[in-house]
């Protein structure tokens, strides 16, 4: 059989200002690290038993249908803008519809160099493709909305890095490419014309309702708020929420030195280009706020009096943090056994984390432990817990099934980062065992199973992971 990926592109039939039409680099030998089935059936893909895949999947052949570009971009690097970003080592072949009917873009990253690629190379190492290939899994089996991995290639080429490391290409599935950052672009060169042509474009492929820039502005606000609520209910922190990594969908998009907390601090940082803290893990709550603002900001030079515009713009910005506090304590009410918190809830979780934040608590077994009785274990101070276990318990008297909502809102395994690097380390020596075993551990991430009981495990002192690197 040879691979068919039932294309319907729409992206490259906007406007040539866009993107820029080019071809992947082909690489020396292609080996398939990983396919994801499933998801591929999902797509309407079928031929997985080409033989000829992983040099489908590297870039090595465009499948036929594909209409490969790179997408313009702009976008606010830790808070600096810049004009032009674009993909610099991505390459969209081109959208299919779903089995489910969703339009999903189909790109491949680490595939060489674009007009965009500025001083990079184009390429991408092992250890990031792997990441990004376990964490955006799963991420998706935690029930975050998010982009998928499709596959994954060894390139047989040498990415160079600070030492030369093996290279590696990712293929990503998401429901757009699209990000604030492509709307700043046109808003910054004053291009009132694309920018119409990209909401338009907007509207009809994520928020047909939206009639209006301040209604696509609220929607695309409800979906990042809850996106960010979801994110924290986890540990998880994306590490470089630049606008231009930051979706119009709502999906969780590029991860970078991404990671999720083990001991429970709200500053806590992993990623090694983040040097104040811009992106710690309690800031995600008020850095989304501040890209929807960049993103009302482009959205303005639609309005017919964009002056006029400003002041109700700023208004809608600012009901932002109420609608992101309400989706946190909906799932971190979820996460104590409450079914639907009321305001006054928020002081007994706020209290819970502060009491974790003093014991160096682990995070995901905390809270888990909530609903198997084993949370006590995590402090070492276990009257403070007591006293506060007490108001808890007396809260779960009006709960109908608090044990119910805690299990399904408190996952068994995350990935953590002492597991990723390990398994890292292990695929640059060659040996895929550990990406593979952590794939089948994080599929079902809710389930105690025994044999992956030493996933649960916090990292022992000599095994944490400092710092993050993409
Ligand atoms: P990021 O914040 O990692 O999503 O990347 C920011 C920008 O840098 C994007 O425009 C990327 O396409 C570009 N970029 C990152 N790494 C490379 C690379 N190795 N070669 C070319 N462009 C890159
Ligand atoms: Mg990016
Ligand atoms: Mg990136």
């Amino acid at each position: 059989m040879t691979l068919h990926i039932p294309f319907d592109n729409s992206y490259a039939a906007l406007p040539d200002g866009f993107f820029a039409r080019v071809h992947p680099e082909p690489v020396r030998e292609p080996s398939l690290i990983a396919l994801n089935e499933p998801l591929a059936r999902e797509l309407g893909i079928d031929g997985l038993d080409d033989p000829n895949i992983a040099a489908l999947f590297a870039g090595n052949a465009v499948p036929e249908g594909a209409a490969p570009l790179a997408q313009l971009y702009a976008g606010h690097q830790f808070g600096q803008y810049n004009p032009q970003l674009g993909d610099g080592r991505a390459i969209l072949l081109g959208e299919t519809i779903g089995t489910d009917g969703m339009r999903r873009d189909i790109q491949l990253k680490g595939s060489g160099r674009t007009p965009f690629s500025r001083m990079g190379d184009g390429r991408a190492w092992l250890g990031p493709v792997l990441r990004e290939y376990v964490v955006s899994e799963a991420m998706h089996a935690l029930g975050v909305p998010t982009t998928r991995a499709l596959a994954a290639v060894r390139t047989g080429e040498p990415v160079i890095r600070e030492r030369p490391l093996p290279g590696a290409v990712l293929t990503r599935v998401a429901q757009s490419h699209l990000r604030v950052g492509t709307f700043q672009v046109f808003a910054a060169r004053g291009d009132t014309k694309a920018l119409q042509t990209l909401f338009d474009y907007a509207v009809a492929r994520h928020y047909p309702d939206a009639t209006d820039p301040a209604s696509f502005l609220d929607a695309v606000m409800r979906r990042q708020a809850a996106l960010v609520a979801h994110w924290m209910s986890l540990g998880f922190i994306h590490g470089v929420m630049n606008t231009d990594n930051c979706s119009i969908s709502g999906e969780t998009i590029d991860y970078g030195p991404c990671a999720f907390m083990d001991s429970y601090h709200p500053e806590t940082v992993y990623s090694s280009i983040d040097r104040y803290g811009r992106y710690s893990y309690a800031a995600q709550a008020d850095i989304i706020v501040w890209n929807m603002a960049q993103l009302a900001t482009a959205l303005l030079s639609l309005m017919p009096n964009p002056e006029a515009s400003v002041e109700p713009f700023t208004a809608q910005i600012h009901t932002m943090p109420d609608m992101i506090r309400a989706e946190w304590l909906r799932r971190f009410g979820a996460k104590i056994g409450i079914a639907d918190p009321e305001p006054g809830d928020a002081s007994l979780i706020a209290d819970l984390l502060t009491l974790m934040q003093t014991a160096e608590a682990d995070f995901t077994n905390t809270f888990r432990g909530l609903a198997d009785g084993t949370a006590r274990e995590q402090f070492a101070d276990a009257s403070a817990f007591d006293e506060w276990s007490a108001r808890w318990s007396a809260r779960l008297d009006d709960e109908n099934d608090p044990h119910g909502w805690m299990t399904a809102a408190n996952p068994v395994l995350i990935p953590r980062n002492h597991r990723i690097e390990e398994m890292i380390t292990d695929a640059v020596a060659g040996d895929d065992s550990l990406f593979h075993r952590l794939m089948a551990a994080y599929a079902m991430p809710y389930d105690a199973r025994e044999q992956f009981g030493d996933l649960r495990k916090p990292p022992a002192p000599e095994e944490v992971v400092e710092a993050t690197f993409c």
